[in-house]
């Protein structure tokens, strides 16, 4: 499932290889890759035509490309959705759902296998469409409210891996980088939110921008062609991970056997030793 960083890698893609054209031709082939889009595929394609993407945004994992007429298209990859950037005469992938023919020549598809993702048109969308609203922006995103998420933290009362998963709090963490962002702040995941200090707090911002920054750095090289793409297995991060899927291999810190724990039907990585786990823990 491709995480925050993936999709931003995918966002500069579309910000370098899609604004400034006009979508001049749309086929939907997949009416489930646009079931969010109430007014049905055929206003889906007859609200783009025609119109000029003018930037690329993004929140949390969510995608949206406002347009000339300040309108939005929106887009969420799902479990396995991809946005492609393909001159018109590549042989289109088995799971191409959208088709969208831009004006010079290139098209944007969106291929997604198991079509948990979608598209949709936000009407007056372009500043912040109305459907993502509701997402809170990543500790990455210029609005983001430190002291906000601060206080909605500990007014929380959860596990603090639970509340870092909550996209309400702060959009696009997910299991991997909830981890990771744990492991370089030496903070357990069970540890009962409104116990953390205003210390811990700032260590675990820095801990998360931290690791979105790696996996951005390092997603950002895999895009120089023309061709926008997500590895919805992170591959290109995993060998920068510390915790993560590292079960019994030594801490890099501290050379202690790095623990596995079941967490929310998937698992949660810790090193005992520098993350130790709370007298009280919460789940
Ligand atoms: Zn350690």
């Amino acid at each position: 499932m491709p995480e925050l960083p993936e999709v931003e890698v995918v966002r500069q893609g579309l910000d370098r290889f899609v604004v400034g054209r006009r979508i001049d031709r749309v086929e939907v082939y997949e009416p489930r890759s646009v079931r969010r889009h109430v007014a049905g595929p055929a206003e889906f394609a007859a609200s783009l035509t025609g119109r000029t993407v003018t930037a690329a945004r993004r929140r949390g994992k969510y995608l949206w490309l406002p347009l000339d007429d300040e309108d939005a298209l929106v887009g969420h990859l799902g479990m396995s959705g991809q946005l492609l950037v393909q001159p018109a005469s590549a042989p289109p992938d088995r799971h191409l759902r959208v088709r969208m023919s831009l004006s010079d020549g290139n098209e944007l598809r969106f291929c997604d296998q198991r079509t948990f993702g979608g598209l949709l048109v936000s009407p007056h969308g372009a500043l912040l469409p109305a459907e993502i609203a509701h997402i809170g922006p990543d500790p990455l995103d210029p609005v983001f409210d430190e002291d906000a998420f601060r206080s909605a933290l500990r007014r929380r009362r959860t596990g603090i891996k639970r509340a870092l998963l909550d996209q309400s709090l702060t959009s696009g963490i997910g299991n991997i980088y909830a981890d990771e962002a744990l492991w370089r702040a030496r903070l357990h995941y069970a540890r009962p939110t409104e116990t953390l200090r205003r210390g811990e707090v700032d260590r675990l911002l820095v801990g998360v921008r931290d690791v979105l920054r790696d996996a951005l750095g390092e997603g950002g090289t895999s895009f120089d062609a023309l061709y926008v793409n997500v590895n919805g297995e992170s591959g290109y991060f995993e060998r920068s991970l510390h915790v993560y899927g590292r079960g019994d291999e030594p801490c890099d810190r501290c050379g202690t056997p790095i623990r596995r724990d079941p967490f929310m039907n998937r698992s949660s990585y810790t090193c005992p030793r520098c993350q130790p786990r709370p007298r009280r823990a919460r789940w």
